[in-house]
């Protein structure tokens, strides 16, 4: 089957014979913190694969140079390890398809760009940024949607020539007709219609020579030979422009499936405005990661027949494509906690012992806490209330306590949205991270450090005066501060506005409107 072609297109009722060994892959981009998104996705995959005696394996989609980080990547693989959602070829293990790590690929990449321009697949592009801008607007104006007008495909040999020996800067990019439709068989929803006209004629390869998604991600696909891929929904657009990359190749395409996306419960996309996202933030809590497995995997499978606690063999026995349900899963804290309780009650004393040493008990916290704690006792038991906050996960902070300190209301809730946006900006989290945040946040308010200093300590150890702040936030870790912070946030008032956001980040994008 080729994209372009549909009148030899292959029923999707008819099940296609699978001739290959069945290879799956989850290919997060290391841009952030271990979503849980990652963890229902690279769940799905693994579970195909070991329900078809195939290989599952892990990419990093790094192609976004300025976004990707090695702290990302390296939480990544912490947290799906957590999981259990162990890889059979990866970046850290190796395999007989490496590198799985996008950014020591990138000759390959090249040389399969060269393939597509030789054989008029694909375009320089030499249009400057403002003719681009220029376009899009225009077309905005006038309704169309976004689609790269084919300017440069009028230029010839000796002009391209030419224009590359002055140095002129030029991406390349896919030829998309611009007629017809291209069908994509999704595994589960059956063929979904597109139109060219309304594909982009897509970057491959950035100015600076490097690849973009979407090359990367077919040339992978097909030299690592994965069969199937599961992939959030959002990704279904890039579909068409995928298979037809795979025909200019003659490469045969693998299996699609676009799963829908994980949902807060009022059905919003889930973000972490409203939720922690991040997958090491359940770990923090100290949900075991068998339950929270059990819950993503209670969105796949259906589980009318039978009980809902199910160990990653039974999900895999169950799992059934068909029976993966459209409707956006919602990521119903209360059943998570629901099912954690179950799991955590089937533990024996000696197991549970064992699970709360790993989580917060281990010596070398202890050490550090007690480090903390030693000039602030007179008695052994004076270690209770001081250091409960390290065993705690959301604190019970009234807006009232939180307001109680020298800082006028409206400055309560700038601090604590600037503590929380400049620390997920930080790489790093450690001590003088935090300190340097902190601080910085006194001089945007011209407030007292002293009482900036009081509003944290009550949102993050429940108390005006504790142990030593910074100190105590680096051994809370990235994940539980955050939700403190977000939690006080919103114990002092609606979440800030686009504009609030705006005026108080300066010149930095508004990210969490987009998260
Ligand atoms: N890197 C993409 C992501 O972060 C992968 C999309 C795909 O699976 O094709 O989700």
């Amino acid at each position: 089957m080729t994209a372009l072609d549909n009148e030899s297109r292959t029923d999707p009722a008819v099940p296609l014979l699978q001739t290959r060994p069945i290879r799956t892959r989850v290919a997060p981009s290391p841009t952030g913190d271990p979503h849980v998104g990652t963890a229902y996705v690279a769940l799905v995959n693994y579970i195909f694969a070991k329900q078809n005696g195939g290989t599952f394996l892990l990419r990093i989609e790094d192609t976004d140079r300025a976004r990707s980080t090695l702290e990302s990547e390296a939480a990544i693989l912490t947290a799906l390890r957590w999981l259990g959602l162990t890889w059979d070829e990866g970046p850290d293990i190796g395999g007989a398809h490496g590198p799985y790590r996008q950014s020591d690929r990138t000759a390959i990449y090249a040389r399969y760009a060269d393939e597509l321009l030789e054989r008029g697949h694909a375009f320089r592009c030499f249009c400057s940024p403002e003719r681009l801008a220029a376009m899009r607007e225009a077309q905005r104006l006038a309704k169309q949607p976004p689609r790269y007008d084919g300017h440069c495909l009028k230029l010839d040999r000796v002009e391209i020539d030419a224009l590359v020996a002055e140095g002129v800067p030029s991406v390349v990019r896919m030829k998309v007709p611009d007629f017809g439709v291209c069908v994509v068989d999704d595994l589960r929803r059956g063929p979904i219609e597109f139109e060219w006209h309304a594909v982009d004629m897509q970057v491959l390869v950035k100015s600076d020579g490097m690849p973009t998604y979407h090359l990367a991600n077919v040339v992978d696909d097909h030299l690592m030979e994965i069969t199937h891929v599961f992939r959030g929904e959002e990704w279904v657009s890039s579909a068409p422009k995928h298979l037809l990359l795979y025909s200019y190749f003659g490469w045969e395409a693998p299996k699609l499936m676009h799963l829908p996306l994980l949902r807060n419960p009022d059905k919003s996309k889930l973000s972490k405005r409203k939720n922690p996202t991040s997958i090491l933030f359940y770990a923090r809590m100290g949900y075991l990661p068998e339950a929270l497995l059990n819950f993503l995997g209670l969105l796949l499978v259906s589980s009318s027949e039978g009980s809902e606690v199910m160990s990653l063999d039974e999900l895999t026995k169950r799992f059934d494509i068909a029976n993966i349900s459209l409707g956006g899963p919602v990521f119903d804290v209360p059943k998570l906690d629901w099912l954690n309780g179950r799991y955590l009650r089937e533990l024996a004393p000696d197991a549970l012992f064992e699970r709360v040493r790993d989580w917060g008990f281990d010596r070398a916290r202890l050490v550090k806490i007690l480090e903390l704690a030693h000039a602030r006792i007179e008695r052994l038991s004076d270690l209770g209330e001081l250091t409960a906050f390290f065993f705690a996960g959301r604190l019970p902070i009234t807006k009232e306590r939180l307001l109680d300190v020298k800082l006028p209301p409206a400055d309560v809730r700038k601090a604590l949205a600037l503590a929380m946006w400049g620390l997920d900006a930080e790489r790093v989290f450690d001590r003088s991270v935090v300190e340097r945040v902190l601080k910085s946040i006194g001089e945007t308010l011209s407030a007292k450090f002293r009482d900036v200093a009081r509003l944290f300590y009550v949102a993050i150890t429940g108390s005006p005066t504790s142990v030593p702040l910074f100190e105590a936030m680096e051994l809370l870790g990235r994940d539980i501060v955050r939700e403190r912070l977000r939690v006080a946030l919103e114990q002092v008032g609606p979440p800030p506005s686009a504009a609030e956001q705006k005026s108080w980040r300066g010149a930095a994008a508004p990210e969490e409107l987009a998260t």
